[in-house]
């Protein structure tokens, strides 16, 4: 049977920091597929459709990766995409809480999927997607951050 993980996420935008784990699971599981969900208490920069347009450009070299997007709860998507994992990345401990909290009722909603925590490579554990775009709003460097194509679309969407 092939092993199909889920790595959801806002990804707004798509980062080094999420691409480093994209790229580790796509060398672990079969088939990854990245799922953006919209998660409104965010008021995210890009549209869902930007951000799936982008983390396609971004994950074009990575053959078993696909990218979707869901208004689903996370554990109904990866029940209908028939997927074992749900893969998450960990940066410090200061995602540890959140992350335990959503792993739990995740847990207690469907326990026949199974979150699975990548500790971050270390060079990217301070970025994040917030701190990305405060200081591209500021037209800062961020080309060892991001992808060519966020780069690009942060310079557009900040102009
Ligand atoms: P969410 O809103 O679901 O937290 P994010 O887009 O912020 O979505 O993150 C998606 C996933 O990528 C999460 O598992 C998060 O911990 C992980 N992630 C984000 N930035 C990094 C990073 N720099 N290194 C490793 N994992 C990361």
């Amino acid at each position: 049977m092939s092993r199909l993980a889920i790595c959801p996420g806002s990804f707004d935008p798509v980062t080094y920091g999420h691409l480093d784990i994209i790229e580790r699971g796509a060398s672990v599981f079969d088939n990854v597929i990245v799922v953006v969900f919209n998660n409104q208490s965010k008021a995210p920069l890009f549209t869902v459709e930007e951000r799936v347009a982008l983390l396609e450009e971004s994950t074009k070299h990575l053959p078993n990766v696909t990218v979707d997007e869901s208004n689903e709860l996370l554990i109904d998507y990866a029940m209908q995409q028939k997927a074992q994992v749900v893969l998450r990345g960990l940066r410090a401990v200061s995602d540890f809480e959140y992350e335990m909290q959503i792993t739990s009722m995740n847990r207690k909603l469907n326990e026949r999927v199974e979150t699975l925590f990548m500790m971050t490579n270390n060079q990217y554990s301070f970025l994040s997607s917030s701190i990305v775009k405060e200081v591209a709003k500021y037209k800062a460097n961020v080309s060892d951050l991001v992808p060519e194509a966020v780069e690009k679309a942060l310079k557009k969407k900040y102009s």
